[in-house]
């Protein structure tokens, strides 16, 4: 069996997903989880991008104990001498630096020559790796560009001292024959390909993320980036689940292994699902919520006889815990709530734990019988909750519904600059007047895009979990939040939208988009 490296950039390339503005300590829980998950490198940001970018990068670069953390940079030196502030105390620092090769990109997006193109590569990849003891050299759109122009600037960046070379299908455009065959002509055409490592970096526009990176593997690649549940740009990236999971359960057929702990999967892709807002689909492979269920009765009748019949993969592999484990009720110890909180592999100080075991005996006090899932929403809102900035704050709101008259909504609201306001409004539906009410008391141009209600675990007395999506001054925001009232989760869960807003807008903290 050979080794593959996961790279994941769930917090770079995925948090390119429209809508998705992930603040600094969401960032630091899933990168925490992600080295539980036992990834081999997190792509934690571009620190050049924004003061936001990297603050967090430089965090995560702080606080990983064994996970190598890489910075994407373009080729400038600026943006390389950023990233080294921000890694500089990382353990195992790294650097990804990247300029496009193909045709179309070189002529109209960079306007430059080819040897121009290599000459900036060769130079920047030199200047990086005066700093950082890892350098990996990207090009961009290599799937659309010629292979001999490849092969002979990918010679050049190796003698300027890259270690990982990494060839991406950018636009998602390759098929996985074509892109494998494309890692075999490195292999044969570079003289010096053995002194470095390939990696491959599939977009799934055409759905053929996960197969392009296998491809790749089988060409010579020895690392693949992706995202879990498979975010990013457009489409997304290869999700790393899949391509994880795929190698594991046909080991019979690839000799290759990744060094995933796979039972970590699924509480990485909830995390990931629940702070990005981003729903997985229910028949998503490996992580959907029907990835382990039978419909047909033929084939619960198999499953019932012999479970390989029908199912190719355990549930228990890549942890999904077979039914909501009730665990904790009213008369449960501060000890054993604290005990459970290890059990997730989650540190929380003092003052966070004291308010967790207040959200949960609130929880206990309704009768509601508390279940892991809530315990770990819990947690983890209190673990993200941003206080360092001035925001939109609930104060009060009430809503009155009844068959014969129009839902009316009463809110007040605390601006950012401290100032109260209230108004009251009615609309056609409860949430639609709270809504309407909101809107009137906040000074940005608002419109709601989608709006979704779910359940935590199961049951009458679930956790509800609000996730909206709002234009604010034409930009796309997500945003959550979970509540045992509905209406409370979906109010918090449209302030959080334009909390991120402002976030993101607040000085010094714009953000520059790249792709890769
Ligand atoms: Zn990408």
């Amino acid at each position: 069996m050979s080794r593959i490296k996961i790279f994941d950039t769930t917090l770079r390339d995925g948090e390119q997903s429209p809508g998705v503005n992930l603040n600094k300590l969401e960032k630091l829980e899933i990168a925490k989880q992600l080295e539980r998950l036992g990834v081999d490198r997190i792509e934690a940001g571009f620190p050049a991008s924004s003061k936001g970018d990297f603050e967090a990068v430089k965090e995560i670069a702080d606080t990983m104990e064994t996970t190598s953390v890489i910075a994407l940079a373009r080729t400038v030196k600026s943006d390389i001498d950023t990233a080294w502030e921000a890694l500089k105390a990382a353990k195992k620092p790294a650097i990804h630096i990247f300029l496009a090769t193909s045709p179309i990109h070189m002529e109209y997006k960079l306007r430059k020559t080819p040897e121009e193109v290599i000459e900036t590569s060769v130079e920047m990849v030199r200047y990086a790796k005066e700093r950082f003891p890892e350098v990996q050299w990207s090009a961009e759109d290599a799937s659309r560009s010629d292979l001999p122009f490849l092969a002979e600037i990918i010679e050049k960046v190796i003698d300027a001292g890259a270690n990982v070379i990494n060839l991406p299908d950018t636009v998602g455009y390759a098929t996985p024959e074509e892109y494998g065959k494309m890692f075999k002509y490195m292999k044969d055409n570079v003289p010096n390909i053995d002194q470095v490592s390939l990696s491959c970096h599939c977009h799934d526009d055409l759905g053929m993320a996960v197969a392009n990176s296998i491809a790749a593997v089988e060409n010579g690649a020895t690392q693949v980036e992706g995202a879990i549940n498979g975010i990013g740009e457009r489409a997304g990236n290869a999700a790393l689940e899949e391509v994880a999971v795929a190698l594991k359960v046909r080991s019979d057929f690839y000799p290759y292994e990744t060094g995933l702990v796979l039972n970590e999967i699924k509480r990485t892709s909830d995390l990931v699902a629940k702070l990005t807002a981003m729903h997985v689909q229910a028949n998503k492979a490996i992580v959907g919520r029907n990835a382990f269920s039978h419909e047909s009765g033929i084939h619960q009748d198999g499953v019932l006889k012999h479970v390989e019949t029908y199912e190719i993969i355990t549930p228990a592999m890549v942890g999904v815990q077979e039914a909501n484990t009730l665990f904790l009720g009213k008369h449960s110890g501060r000890h054993a709530f604290k005990e459970k909180i290890q059990e997730f592999g989650v540190e929380l100080s003092d003052t966070e734990l004291q308010l967790a075991f207040d959200k949960f005996k609130l929880l206990t006090d309704h009768n509601k019988e508390v279940t892991d899932d809530d315990i770990y929403t819990i947690i983890m809102e209190i673990k993200t909750d941003s206080e360092e900035m001035d925001k939109y704050e609930i104060e009060s709101f009430q809503v009155y519904y009844g068959t014969e008259n129009s839902p009316t909504a009463v809110v007040r609201l605390t601006s950012p600059d401290k100032e109260q306001f209230e108004a009251a409004l009615t609309g056609n539906g409860s949430v639609e007047a709270l809504y309407k009410t909101m809107e009137s008391l906040i000074g940005e141009e608002l419109k709601l895009i989608d709006y979704q209600l779910n359940s935590v675990g199961g049951g009458q007395d679930a956790l509800a979990e609000a996730y909206v999506q709002l234009s604010v001054n034409g930009e796309v925001m997500n945003g959550r939040s979970s509540h045992q009232d509905v209406l409370m989760a979906s109010a918090s869960a449209y302030i959080n939208a334009v909390n991120r807003y402002i976030l993101k807008h607040s000085p010094g903290n714009q953000k520059r988009a790249v792709s890769q």
